[in-house]
């Protein structure tokens, strides 16, 4: 899959664990709701094109992604399964989407006027927004859903083949205002029923929706943090009503061991010196890659112990701290499990006080992703 790469600093996608997160997902929905795979933002940082192809192998129907620009990329790589694009595109590239078959998500009147200025040689598949609470886009009633559907009536080349709404707090504790959503929705898709009376998909629920109330999420699920093994909250996560394995693990090897002396310092700054003679190992990665300064005295794995990160962290090459001597080439996993300990993306993500979704997005694409089990 990946290209020949020579750096000592890798990222390993698991596939069989994104395979295994749908399955589970799957057995807690009931029959009637499908899976559309959310592999926006190169699939979460995991590499969409392996994630969608083992994602549709493994049950899920569709694919959605953030922009037009990833849904072509999946569409060059042979995909020919439906792609929704989640946010607003130009109504100019209205003729593109169309020609690859890939699916618009639309919320305005203007931008559907506009698209009809536009020669379209194929019909153009679009799925209206609801905007229920989220503050995002989507239209916010009924008098713009009966404006939509008019213009839609007034098109036949663009082809209305679904209806959504995400929620704010569906990975909350208190589920209040979720559930104030909820009726707005259903309250919006009843008024559209009585308008349309043609089919469409209807989906509500991203990961924590799905995962807390599979009964309710219609005819499809957008499912992206948990098919890669991640829980969308420490509160969905307590909760144990699924059971994931993280795909994403993070990897490196000692280029450089040496011993300091009491009083010599590591790194920009000289920000830590050691106070007796001790073993300091520096790791290829850095800033540059998205391993962060931030992460400056977290732990990283050797030989299945933690080490922690000393002095600050350079745009390559980061420093640690080891309780002996080890060989160069020595592995260093920095995100995932070595020899019975573990650091997940939960424990980065709170350590640098944020949610895991950002961590495998700012490991950027300096660092090669490789997919297990090897792929030829
Ligand atoms: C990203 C996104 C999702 C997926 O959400 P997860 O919490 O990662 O499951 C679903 N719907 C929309 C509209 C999104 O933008």
């Amino acid at each position: 899959m990946t290209d020949h790469f020579y750096r000592d600093t890798w990222v390993e996608v698991n596939l069989d664990a994104i395979a295994y997160n749908i399955e589970q997902m799957k057995e807690k929905l009931p029959e009637s709701s499908n899976i559309i795979a959310v592999v926006k933002a190169d699939g979460y940082g995991h590499g969409s094109v392996p994630v969608a192809k083992r994602a549709l192998e493994a049950g899920a129907n569709a694919l959605a992604v953030a922009l037009l620009e990833e849904a072509l990329v999946l569409r060059k790589a042979g995909i020919e399964a439906s792609i929704l694009v989640l946010g607003r595109t130009p109504p100019e590239a209205a003729p593109v989407a169309a020609d690859q078959d890939i699916t618009l998500t639309f919320f305005q009147e203007e931008w559907l006027r506009e698209v009809e200025t536009y020669k379209l040689d194929k019909n153009l598949k679009v799925h209206m927004k609801w905007d229920t609470g989220m503050g995002r886009i989507g239209i916010r009633n009924q008098k713009e859903l009966k404006q939509m559907l008019d213009a839609l009536n007034e098109n036949p080349s663009i082809y209305l083949t679904g209806v959504f709404t995400h929620f704010a707090t569906a990975d909350e504790e208190d589920l209040t205002y979720f559930y104030e959503q909820k009726e707005r929705f259903d309250a919006f898709l009843a008024f559209f029923k009585e308008y349309w009376p043609y089919e469409v998909a209807i989906h509500i629920g991203n990961s924590a929706a799905s995962i807390r109330l599979p009964e309710d999420m219609y005819d499809f699920i957008r499912f992206g943090i948990s098919m890669y093994g991640l829980y969308p909250s420490g509160a969905v996560k307590a909760k144990g009503e699924i059971d994931l394995k993280q795909a994403f693990s993070l990897h490196s090897r000692l280029i450089s061991v040496k011993r300091i002396a009491p009083g010599e310092s590591v790194s920009y700054g000289a920000t830590y010196t050691a106070k007796q003679c001790e073993w300091i190992g520096t790791i290829p990665i850095g800033y540059g890659d998205g391993w962060i300064r931030k992460l400056q005295g977290a732990s990283v794995l050797v030989d299945g112990k933690r080490m922690p990160i000393v002095g600050r962290i350079c745009m390559d090459q980061t420093m640690i701290q080891l309780d002996r001597e080890y060989p160069i080439g020595t592995k260093v996993t920095l995100i995932g499990a070595q020899d019975g300990d573990v650091i997940d993306m939960d424990e980065i993500a709170n350590y640098v006080d944020t949610i895991n979704y950002e961590i495998p997005c700012i490991i950027n694409n300096r660092v090669p992703r490789i997919y297990t089990p090897n792929q030829s």
